[in-house]
């Protein structure tokens, strides 16, 4: 995208081409702007066009350009937080009503993906958790309890089941969230945008928002060239936010984690490796993730940025930490890289912000934004329709406030990862 094949690698190669759009010129009405053409700002849209509500959205850059374009495309159910302490973190009220929207998130992304027919490459066959030692084990076991005591499909394979499904065997075991999938992110979110189109939204790219003003109870968006004039805005910015409410990311620690594609797999290793197709990932600190796309290349990804001294360093290590966990792969090609930055808020919950009476988004979904994302998007739609009121929706009000060495915490992410995969041949 944008010429730079480091920055949507795999998923720019193949996904079908976004709708024709143009940037905004001269000034508009509309009931709502939407500001971010990603997961959250698109889902909001399609959702208030189906109602009948007039919808533009403003996108800096293309379609998918931030974490929606770049990520691995596990499509998770829930949170990184154990079930059990949501409650804890958010109150009985909060909690509880977050975890049965995300524990559903998967349903609605598919559901949607059926609706208006989007080709992304969906897999319903699940993600396996996989469990590293005892701990990770202890870990996944714990979890799959917590999850099961609220009656969602999950459980707990062994080492054996576990190797046979995945075609590694080093893993002591794996939790199985058939509620889950895998997709094409690229793919998803360009088919989010069509369905937006078609269904009456008009979305204006290359025109980032860059100011914000109220005038006689409206709201006026302006851009470099025109300006949009709304009673509701829409904040669908997050990791990748510029302009008036950068706020949004600057709550957040930005974690960058990288992807490798390799060429397609023989038929034979495909039936070996991942013959279902599960997303998967570790419980190690330093995650690993791994899936298949549906021509057969494996994408490996973990933490780091593929930049300066960061790229040869993370390629070398992928290509030693695949070849311990598929002693089967021959000389291991990668056909594409590429990276992104994920948005950590400090409690690894997502975050619902109203900067003015109208003017309200949610954020921060820690590397899990395509199942929130598309949920949380449909949750604005509905309260800006009037479904659901305030008190109704699935997270207290935040106001954004940076953590404290936000910058250190950055450049340390990024610093360690790369000594971590220098030293790094565990696993
Ligand atoms: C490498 C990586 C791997 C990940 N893996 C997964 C995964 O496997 N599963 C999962 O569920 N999640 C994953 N995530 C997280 C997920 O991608 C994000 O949570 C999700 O994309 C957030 O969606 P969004 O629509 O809120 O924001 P985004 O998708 O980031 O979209 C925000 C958009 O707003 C635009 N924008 C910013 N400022 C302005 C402005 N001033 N005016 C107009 N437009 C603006 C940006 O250009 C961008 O396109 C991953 C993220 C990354 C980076």
């Amino acid at each position: 995208m944008l010429d730079d094949p480091r920055s949507h690698g795999l998923w720019q190669k193949t996904a079908p081409s976004a709708p024709e759009t143009s940037a905004l010129l001269g000034d508009r009405m509309a009931d709502v702007v939407v500001i971010g053409g990603g997961y959250t700002g698109l889902s909001a849209a399609l959702h208030l066009a189906e109602a009948g509500r007039s919808v533009v959205v403003l996108e800096a850059r293309e379609i998918g350009f931030g974490g929606a374009g770049r990520n691995v495309g596990l499509i998770n159910a829930g949170m990184w937080v154990m079930p059990d302490d949501l409650p804890g973190e958010l109150g009985a009220v909060h909690g509880e009503r977050l975890l049965d929207l995300l524990g559903n998130g998967p349903q609605v992304v598919m559901a949607l993906i059926e609706r208006h027919a989007i080709a992304c490459e969906l897999t319903r066959t699940g993600t396996l958790h996989c469990a590293v030692g005892d701990k990770g084990l202890a870990e996944i076991e714990e979890r799959a309890r917590q999850w099961q005591k609220r009656g969602a499909p999950v459980e707990v394979l062994d080492a054996a089941q576990t190797e046979r499904r995945i075609g590694t065997g080093a893993y002591r075991g794996a939790l199985l969230d058939h509620r889950a999938g895998t997709l094409q992110p690229l793919a998803y979110v360009r088919g989010l945008a069509h369905a937006a189109v078609k269904t009456g939204a008009t979305i204006h790219t290359s025109t980032p928002a860059i100011a914000w003003q109220q005038r006689q109870g409206r709201h006026v968006i302006s851009t470099g060239a025109g300006s949009v004039t709304s009673d509701w805005v829409v904040v669908a910015t997050d990791a990748y936010s510029t302009g008036p409410f950068s706020a949004v990311r600057r709550e957040q620690v930005r974690l960058p984690y990288f992807n490798l594609a390799t060429t397609p797999l023989s038929d034979n290793l495909r039936r070996s490796i991942l013959p279902e197709r599960e997303g998967c990932w570790d419980t190690k600190e330093i995650l690993s993730s791994f899936r298949m796309d549906a021509r057969g290349r494996l994408v490996f990804g973990s933490v780091g940025a593929l930049r300066g001294t960061g790229t040869d360093i993370h390629r070398a290590w992928a290509k030693r930490a695949l070849r311990k966990l598929f002693p089967q792969l021959p000389e291991i090609e990668f056909e594409a890289e590429w990276y992104g930055q994920i948005g950590m808020t400090d409690n690894a919950l997502p975050r619902f912000h109203k900067f003015a009476d109208r003017v309200l988004g949610f954020s921060g979904y820690n590397g899990r934004g395509i199942s929130p994302g598309t949920v949380f998007g449909k949750v604005l739609a509905q309260h800006i329709l009037g479904e659901m009121p305030e008190e109704e929706l699935p997270l207290p009000l935040t106001v954004p406030a940076e953590p404290a060495l936000r910058v250190l915490k950055e450049a340390y992410y990024e610093t360690g990862a790369q000594i971590a995969h220098l030293a790094g041949d565990r696993f």
